[in-house]
């Protein structure tokens, strides 16, 4: 007989059909479920998987735009409002050919429990457009955002929905959208995350992500009596998850020797240091360039693996820290990162690794850290910066810094306190699922049937 929390999988499965990676993330959350329900009989009697699996709201919008020579463009905009039991709904928005419902649902279900970590009033959500923003002007890039926010401002607001970036939207993209809010709502508010330090961003939301997750690890590391001193490090990504987990775990003693693009990976044994990191910034943000043009300028040492990702270079490895997007890291990946001698992985992407892969490296005692945990320090300083934006004041770096460290300390410790206490010591997979559904689940029970 199907048991009941496959039961609840498979309606998912059939109620949205094709979207594989939102199956994937549902189906990983529920399976770590399992105690919990058994603790906690009211979660099943008030319905609580059917309905967290559910979207509070989905909106799917047209975005017409000009492009430079004239030509009307048609993009597909979205924004999925997942769950509001703790906080207005928050997450990222997406620019990327790729992003389509499944996409966007995979995130924003991921989304709902990563913000209840942080212990910041933040619900689940998240956005996109298939938009591919390679090869775009700038003034391209800003008349698509222009045209995704023109319809976008009536579901948003600081305190119904908050988003921010995410693969595709910095900054600048961020800008753009603030700008057309204002105009439309004549008001300037928090309504979005990840702004420029003159008009309302935080210190240090542009290193969050990268310097959380950093933390997550060394934690993690910690546990194993290590700390980052004289690692070898594989990242992959040169985004901005990516640029500031090199930076941090260089910091740190750290060696990094690796980092890609959707196009290939480079191999530098010798280690990304902080000079050759200034490089990859103004190759990535500021002339929008490619990875393979940072093996041309440096040469020596340094190769260029054409399509490749990291995982399988063959050398020896003690951390890996996949940066880049969903599914990156495989089943065979994962074989050849415990064969190189890998302990510690650490997701700064979202569901980066496939389902067989995490299993494959618990079962071979490799601490996992997943996304939801280790890079929740990223919506956590976004919603730092939500709290400036309602004080109107700006808090220092270092305030911000402290805040952001003592947040992810705090994830690291309830995932792995939350593991023990149902009964899977050290597996973060089963501590964060847990310890951020209940939080959620307990607001919905409290908040009756709505
Ligand atoms: P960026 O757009 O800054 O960088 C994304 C990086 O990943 C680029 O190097 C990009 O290469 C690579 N990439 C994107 N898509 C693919 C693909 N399909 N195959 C291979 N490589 C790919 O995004 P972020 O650094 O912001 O985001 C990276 C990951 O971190 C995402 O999973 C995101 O959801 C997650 N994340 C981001 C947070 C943030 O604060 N920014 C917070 C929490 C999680 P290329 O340039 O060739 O496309």
């Amino acid at each position: 007989m199907v048991d009941y929390i496959t039961s609840v999988y498979e309606k998912v499965v059939e109620k949205n059909p094709a979207q594989k990676e939102f199956h994937q993330a549902v189906k990983e959350v529920l399976e770590s479920l399992r105690p919990a329900i058994e603790k906690h009989p009211e979660f099943k009697q008030h319905k609580i998987l059917e309905r967290i699996v559910e979207p509070e709201r989905q909106v799917i919008f047209r975005v017409p735009w000009v492009d430079d020579k004239g030509e009307i463009q048609v993009n597909r905009g979205m924004r999925i409002q997942f769950n509001s039991a703790i906080g207005p709904y928050k997450g990222g928005i997406r620019f990327h050919p790729t992003v389509y419902e499944g996409i966007i649902k995979f995130l924003g279900f991921e989304q709902i429990f990563k913000n209840a970590l942080t212990g910041l009033p933040m619900g689940g959500g998240k956005g996109g457009a298939d938009f591919d923003p390679k090869g775009k002007s700038e003034t391209e890039i800003m008349r698509f955002c222009q045209a995704f926010m023109l319809e976008l401002f009536r579901h948003v607001g600081p305190d119904t929905d908050v988003p921010a970036g995410d693969i595709g939207v910095g900054t600048r993209e961020i800008g753009y959208m603030f700008g057309v809010y204002k105009k439309l709502k004549n008001e300037f508010t928090g309504v979005l995350t990840g702004k420029g330090l003159e008009w309302g961003g935080s210190l240090v939301r542009t290193e969050a992500t990268g310097y959380g997750v950093t933390y997550f690890a060394s934690e993690m590391l910690k546990v194993k009596k290590m700390d980052f001193k004289g690692k070898i490090v594989m990242i992959s990504g040169s985004g901005n998850v990516a640029q500031y987990t090199i930076q941090k775990v260089t910091q740190l003693g750290g060696k990094v020797v690796s980092a890609s693009d959707s196009d290939g990976t480079v191999y530098d044994p010798d280690g990304i240091d902080a000079k050759k990191l200034d490089y990859l910034l103004e190759l990535k943000n500021v002339k929008h360039g490619r990875i393979k043009e940072y093996a041309d300028h440096f040469g020596g040492n340094v190769q260029y693996l054409p399509n490749q990702r990291p995982w399988r270079i063959g050398t020896h490895v003690d951390v890996a820290m996949p940066c880049a997007t969903q599914n990156e890291l495989d089943i065979e990946d994962a074989r050849a990162l415990v064969k190189n001698g890998v302990k510690v992985v650490c997701e700064g992407a979202n569901m980066p690794t496939t389902l067989d892969a995490t299993e494959y490296l618990i079962k071979n005692g490799v601490a996992f850290g997943p996304g939801k945990a280790a890079n929740a320090g990223g919506v956590a300083t976004s919603g730092l910066e939500m709290s400036q934006n309602s004080q109107r004041l700006s808090w220092t770096r270092e305030e911000v810094e402290a805040k952001l460290r003592d947040i992810m300390v705090n994830i690291h410790k309830t995932t792995y306190e939350t593991a023990s206490k149902y009964g899977s010591p050290g597996n973060y997979v089963v501590g964060a699922n847990i310890a951020g559904f209940l939080k959620v689940a307990k607001a919905m029970v409290a908040q009756g049937v709505v």
